[in-house]
């Protein structure tokens, strides 16, 4: 048996492997102590092992979903290894002591869960390759759970704001990658081949040409076939269900770094998890897959106005009708998440119960569909979504036909298919019952005939049907012409089998195993045809989900009171009344009141300073707009009065460093490094919020850096920007720069306290109030008394020598400085530009050209 574990263990080095033993799964040696103490369950001890003890533990097959759930939570990977015959199999091939045959059936990662249990309902489950080739990264992603596929290529410094937007659950790489993000499991770099990846895609969705599905480029199709071999090794062979490739372009979106993602708790919180993120604030869907779809939306917003206005139309639509809305949401409810029901039939674990999902969810979008159909004013979406809805007619009825109402989950007690499917089926069934009618009438008849009123017909597992009496009245029944052959003495009753109750409990076990015999064979050719068309389902489930996000962004939107976005050509970005829906749930639970805040940049006016006192609602109000930017380009109203924006196509939110001292890195570094990425970025069209950039050094550094930075953005990157400071020298750059103003959040001091008003309003901060917070903030008053007077000394030396900024007013401007330095070689440029993979003999020739006209 060692010899056999030691094979299957060869094969699976880097998982646990779960042996099967009869009842249980067990784990030996090495597995056996990593799964006890994760799982808290008993260490013990199994025969030896070259002269040592083997540690084993185990867990009941029963139960197994329960510790693989903890296993893969833990960073586990699981490799499950099946007895693949039966123990009488083993026997008759190689005697009563052969070993019976195991095999690996599966490897279960985080990234390959199909199990209801091991999911969560409300988040996609991505599994990511990546690869690099030709300069560029590709990234494939499948969601197993549903058969999500996206390929896409992107340049190597969009590798981590990819990464971020899938928020992957395992990342594969071939082993050969440099600068592997962190946590990502290598696998055989052969795999990763773009040419193979290629033809087997083809092969696989039976198509000539992938270019129906969008463009792929080399590096992209290299990650699909990594991707698609490490779920070969998962699923032993087996694929999951895979729709075909949707191509993924970095233009799509919004561009949004995993830094600025994290900043802004676009879908997760600073603290890990979903509460207190941007999602958890506008997520009203019904459904998991609308929270999946939604999730995504949020994570990726879009770049195509057209696009934008149609997911806005449908919400307004659902807006403006209440009644529509409540329907249509009452309707989604009570639907079934199809797709992953889908997801687990595709695998081969699915059940009566999947059918019974794939009935009732299909059935509901039947209905939806005949709803929204006859509604009047249609926006082109609704009619597009509502499209995909209808169609499986043919499907629907056949299962509502031939199944019971509410299936089991699993198929192995029967029952599942309905009377009238199967005339055969019913047959078998009538013969049990008629076989069971008549067992219970033996018992009527034998207790007349032996005069025992106790006498019972039972059932068990080990002796089928038997007659059960009394231990003081079995005599009569031992008799050797009783009738009655004994079979069992227990404690207090003895048991007997019967001629005529032995031939009606056969007739009842053939016809029950006949039963299910048919049942399990109606149940496959059900799943054949459930799954004929897999991409069909997989559009109506989409759409399910499309009107759940529609319907769910309607009902915030009604709920807070927002309005929907509109946009236009050019990069202003002007809202009126805007609040930050996270804090203002949390000032309002608080029983405060949130103070809307107006914004209006333009290119004219493209850089506020805000400055002002700490707690005075400087992050907050940054943040708000840059959520505005993204929820209007999700598709979503806003929280806002009104709002128009120009297309943001990348968004920077930075945070000076001791805020973020949690992360546990040089935090001033990181601050560096991340301004430094913006800096190298952002265009005139991105949106950048910088919050106390600079603070993370001394107070000279920490000023000086904040002003080359804000005059960078100002006149290099020509972005939008929000830059909130304490450092009031920085207003005398409004002198300097014509498009940037100056704002502070008010506050008053009101009978020597501090009252923060939250409001923005024109102009710099007429002081700090540094001292008046620090009092807010529960200071000893004698410290606070001492601290005014240190105050006061300073800022009589300041007066003296001029202060922290004194001379900055001479500085050249940042323009002149920055053309001071060598310009930048124009031939360079264009060389830089040009991304040799993705030219056309022709391209080329033209970017000739362009280079001798540049030389
Ligand atoms: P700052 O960045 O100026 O230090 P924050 O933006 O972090 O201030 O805000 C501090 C606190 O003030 C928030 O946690 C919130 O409770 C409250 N606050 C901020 N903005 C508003 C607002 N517009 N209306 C009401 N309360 C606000």
């Amino acid at each position: 048996m060692m010899q056999q574990y030691h094979a299957l263990k060869a094969q699976s080095a880097d998982c646990l492997l779960f042996y099967r033993m009869g009842d249980f799964f067990e784990l030996f040696f090495d597995d056996a102590k990593a799964a006890a103490a994760c799982l808290d369950i008993a260490l013990t001890a199994r025969g030896e092992h070259g002269g040592n003890a083997v540690p084993m533990c185990g867990v009941p097959v029963h139960a197994a979903e329960g510790y693989l759930a903890r296993l893969i939570r833990a960073g586990h990977r699981v490799a499950i290894a099946e007895q693949v015959e039966s123990p009488a199999e083993a026997r008759k091939r190689g005697g009563s002591k052969a070993l019976v045959e195991r095999a690996i059936v599966r490897v279960i990662t985080a990234g390959t869960l199909t199990e209801e249990a091991l999911l969560d309902a409300r988040t996609a489950n991505w599994l990511v390759a990546v690869a690099e080739a030709g300069g560029m990264a590709g990234v494939a992603a499948a969601d197993i759970s549903t058969g999500r596929f996206e390929i896409a290529t992107v340049p190597l410094a969009s590798l981590d704001a990819e990464l971020a937007r899938l928020g992957p659950a395992e990342i594969v790489v071939p082993e050969t990658l440099e600068a592997a993000p962190a946590g990502a499991i290598p696998f055989s770099p052969r795999a990763f081949d773009s040419l193979a990846a290629e033809t087997r895609l083809k092969a696989l969705f039976g198509v000539a040409t992938l270019d129906g599905y969008g463009r792929f480029e080399r590096a992209g199709l290299a990650a699909a076939g990594g991707l698609l071999a490490y779920l070969d090794r998962a699923g032993q062979g087996a694929l999951p269900l895979m729709q075909p490739p949707v191509a993924r372009a970095t233009a799509d979106h919004m561009l949004i770094d995993a830094a600025t993602r994290e900043s802004l708790e676009l879908t997760c919180a600073t603290g890990g998890g979903r509460k207190g993120s941007l999602l958890d604030a506008v997520d009203r869907t019904v459904t998991g897959a609308g929270a999946r779809m939604l999730a995504a939306d949020i994570a990726a917003p879009l770049m195509d106005r057209a696009a934008i206005e149609a997911r806005l139309d449908l919400v307004q639509r659902f807006e403006r009708d209440p009644g529509l809305r409540e329907g249509l949401r009452s309707a989604l409810r009570a639907a079934p998440d199809i797709g992953r029901a889908l997801g687990r039939l595709a695998a081969g674990r699915g059940g009566p119960r999947d059918l019974g999902q794939l009935r009732d969810g299909l059935g509901e979008a039947r209905t939806l569909h005949k709803r929204l159909a006859s509604l009047d004013d249609r926006p082109p979406l609704l009619d597009e979504t509502a499209a995909r809805l209808a169609g499986h007619g043919a499907l629907i009825d056949l299962l509502a036909r031939a199944l019971v109402p509410v299936p089991p989950v699993d198929a192995a007690q029967g029952g599942y298919i309905a009377e009238g499917y199967d005339p055969a089926l019913d047959t078998l069934r009538a013969t049990g019952g008629e076989g069971r009618r008549a067992i219970a009438g033996l018992e009527a008849q034998y207790r007349a005939a032996t005069g025992i009123a106790g006498l019972k017909i039972r059932h068990n597992g080990v002796l089928g049907y038997h007659v059960e009496v009394q231990a003081r009245h079995a005599d009569a029944l031992m008799a050797a012409d009783s009738g009655f052959t004994h079979r069992q003495t227990l404690a207090g009753v003895v048991r007997f089998n019967a001629a005529d109750l032995h031939e009606q409990a056969l007739r009842v076990g053939q016809a029950g195993a006949h039963a299910l015999t048919a049942e399990a064979a109606h149940l496959e050719e059900l799943t054949a045809l459930a799954l004929a068309a897999p991409a069909a389902i997989a559009a109506t489930a989409d759409a399910l989900a499309r009107l759940d996000v529609a319907a769910g962004l309607a009902e915030r939107a009604a709920e807070g009171g927002w309005a929907r976005p509109g946009f236009t050509g050019h990069p202003c970005f002007e809202i009126a009344g805007g609040r930050h829906p996270v804090v203002e749930s949390a000032v309002a639970a608080s029983g405060g009141r949130f103070v809307a805040n107006d914004c209006a940049l333009s290119e004219e006016s493209r850089l506020w300073l805000v400055t002002g006192p700490n707690m005075g609602g400087k992050s907050t109000f940054l943040r708000q707009n840059a959520l505005i930017a993204v929820l209007a380009q999700a598709g979503s109203y806003v929280p806002a009065t009104s709002a128009t924006l120009g297309l943001v196509d990348r968004l920077f939110s930075r945070v000076g460093a001791s805020d973020n001292l949690a992360r546990g890195r040089s935090t001033f570094m990181v601050e560096m490094v991340e301004t430094a990425a913006i800096l190298a970025q952002a265009t005139p069209r991105s949106f950048v919020i910088l919050d106390e950039v600079g603070r993370g050094t001394s107070t000279y550094d920490g000023l000086a850096i904040a002003w080359a930075v804000v005059e960078a953005v100002h006149d290099m990157n020509r972005s939008r920007c929000l830059f909130a400071t304490h450092y009031h020298e920085l207003t005398r750059l409004a002198e300097r720069l014509d498009g940037l103003t100056l704002h502070h959040v008010r506050a008053r001091e009101w009978k020597g306290d501090l009252v923060l008003l939250h409001e923005l309003a024109r102009g710099p901060a007429d002081r700090s109030y540094g001292l008046a917070v620090a009092k807010l903030a529960g200071l000893p008053p004698p410290v606070v008394a001492r601290a005014k007077a240190v105050l006061a000394k300073l800022e009589k030396g300041r007066a003296a020598t001029g202060g922290l900024a004194d001379g900055l007013d001479d500085l050249p401007l940042f323009a002149a400085a920055a053309a001071a330095t060598p310009p930048p070689d124009p031939l360079r440029a264009l060389l830089a530009e040009i991304d040799v993979d993705a030219l056309s003999p022709r391209d080329a020739l033209d970017r000739l050209y362009a280079l001798k006209r540049a030389a």
